[in-house]
This record gives C-alpha cells, sequence and structure tokens, in this order.
C-alpha cells in the first residue's frame, strides 16, 4: 500500500481503538452502503482483507459487504479522518510516522505473497520499553513478537516437511531413478502391460550377450505386486501400456544388474574417480 503524503496532510490516518474502527468499518459499509469503488479503496487498509478471490478475479460488492461484516478490526487497520468524521468520531489524533509504518508494514505482510488463512489477529503485544525508544529515534519500526499460535504453526509447517513420509523416495522400477511418494505413480503388475519393454530386452540379451538384462528391477517392486514408475517413465504409458520405451530406462541398454553394497551409496564426487 502507498501512502501518499499529500493526501495524508489533508486526510490522515486516525488513532482510533479497536472498537472505534469497527463502528467506522459499520458505518461506511452498513449504514452508508457505500459504492463498490469506495469499499475496494477501503480493503488494503484492513488486516487480512482482499478486493481478488484466489484465482485473481476482482470480488463483487456483495461479497466484499460480507467479507467486510465478518472482518474484526486489528491494530493495523487504517481508517482515515474523512471516515471517523462521517461516523461522528471528531477530533481524534492522526497517527504518528512511527504507528503509520507499523500498520503498514502489518497490512503489506498479510496481503503478499503466501496467505495464512488464520482467525484475525490478536492484537500485537505492545512493550513499554518500545515507547521510549521511539521518542529516542522516531521512525525506527521494532519487529513485532509473534502470537504462540503463529509460532506453533510454522514449527508445525517445519516438522511436517521434514518428517520421513514428506522425504521418503522411491525407485522407479524401469530405470532406478528415486523420486518423492508425490511424484512416483503406482501401478498393480497384473495392470501394466510391458510386452514392449520384453522384446526390446529380449533383443539386448541377444545383441549384446548379456543373458541377465531385464526390463526391470525386482527388488523395487511393492509387495512383489506393484511396479513404481518415476513421472517420465509414466510418460510412456497410456491406456494401462508402455507405448514407447522411456529414455532412460533399463529396457534402453541401462542395465548395470546389483550394483554391490560397496558402490551404492557412494556420494557424487567419488562417483567420478
Ligand atoms: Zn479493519
Ligand atoms: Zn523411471
Amino acid at each position: 500500500m502507498e501512502i501518499d503524503s499529500a493526501r495524508d496532510a489533508a486526510d490522515p490516518f486516525v488513532s482510533l481503538n479497536n472498537d472505534e474502527k469497527q463502528a467506522v468499518l459499520k458505518d461506511l459499509v452498513v449504514t452508508r452502503r457505500s459504492s463498490v469503488a469506495v469499499l475496494r479503496r477501503c480493503v488494503p487498509r484492513h488486516q487480512n482483507m482482499t478486493t481478488r478471490t484466489s484465482t485473481r478475479q476482482e470480488k463483487k460488492a456483495a461479497v466484499l459487504r460480507e467479507e467486510f461484516a465478518l472482518h474484526r478490526c486489528s491494530k493495523a487497520c487504517l481508517i482515515l479522518e474523512s471516515e471517523a468524521v462521517q461516523a461522528g468520531l471528531y477530533e481524534k489524533n492522526p497517527l504518528t510516522a512511527t504507528e503509520l509504518q507499523e500498520c503498514t508494514l502489518i497490512l503489506n505482510l498479510r496481503s503478499n505473497g503466501k496467505k495464512r488463512k488464520n482467525p484475525p489477529q490478536p492484537e500485537m503485544p505492545r512493550k513499554q520499553v518500545r515507547t521510549s525508544l521511539e521518542c529516542s529515534s522516531p521512525g525506527t519500526v521494532f519487529p513485532f513478537i509473534l502470537p504462540q499460535t503463529e509460532k506453533d504453526k510454522i514449527v508445525e509447517e517445519f516438522r511436517e516437511s521434514t518428517s520421513n513420509a514428506a522425504l521418503k523416495r522411491y525407485e522407479c522400477s524401469f530405470c532406478g531413478k528415486l523420486e518423492l511418494a508425490t511424484d512416483v505413480k503406482m501401478r498393480p503388475v497384473t495392470e501394466l502391460d510391458i510386452s514392449l519393454l520384453g522384446f526390446a530386452v529380449k533383443s539386448l540379451r541377444e545383441n549384446s550377450s548379456q543373458p541377465l538384462i531385464e526390463s526391470f528391477k525386482n527388488s523395487s517392486l511393492i509387495d512383489r505386486s506393484t511396479y513404481v514408475l518415476c513421472h517420465l517413465c509414466n510418460l510412456s504409458v497410456k491406456h494401462h501400456k508402455f507405448q514407447t520405451i522411456p529414455l532412460r530406462s533399463y529396457a534402453n541398454g541401462l542395465w548395470i544388474g546389483e550394483v554391490p553394497p560397496e558402490l551404492k551409496d557412494l556420494t557424487l564426487l567419488e562417483e567420478r574417480f
């Protein structure tokens, strides 16, 4: 949100408590039934409010009115003096530069990037110490302290994304590539026709005199009954049948047999020597 200094002087943001802000908002949205243009201009000044839907469509007036009705004004919400006067709140003090900066910081943080669907933020803890520092260096904004629920959520997200389940990788039965569970496709042995790979492997065995070449690795099957397909190998499958031979598959001449354990866990650097 941009703060226009010329406009600020004529119609500054005023210092109100949350109940007063709520009353001004009610006056604007319900009592006056302001036009959609007025509502849209108002939206970026209220915490957790947006003018567009998740699909980037402009919200209609009715939707905005509904959301404003559910909205609870917080410390970050900004009210213009003209709006306060309209609602009968006269001679309120304008926000100081520091207060204004703090509010815009919170509003910007909340309206940009990934949105968390949180209930309205509890009031920011305001430390006594900050007031005295404010006087010594106006314009300084201190990082606000996150509420405990927000901290818990961050820890939970971290634990989820680093859990064993989230990091587990499956080996592709046809090329050996390791992929995340979300990227691989499981196909029951009985439902996937791999005859094309069978033909390719047969001629590979004959041409290279290597009778041990296989089209898939037996040990990578799940419960001996389900193939694991990486997203690349899965591209070659249509109507439960391999239509082409995947580029990096064993059946395309990349079978090297069982790798001894000494060589299995080499690092990239070790592999080069
Ligand atoms: Zn608000
Ligand atoms: Zn694969």
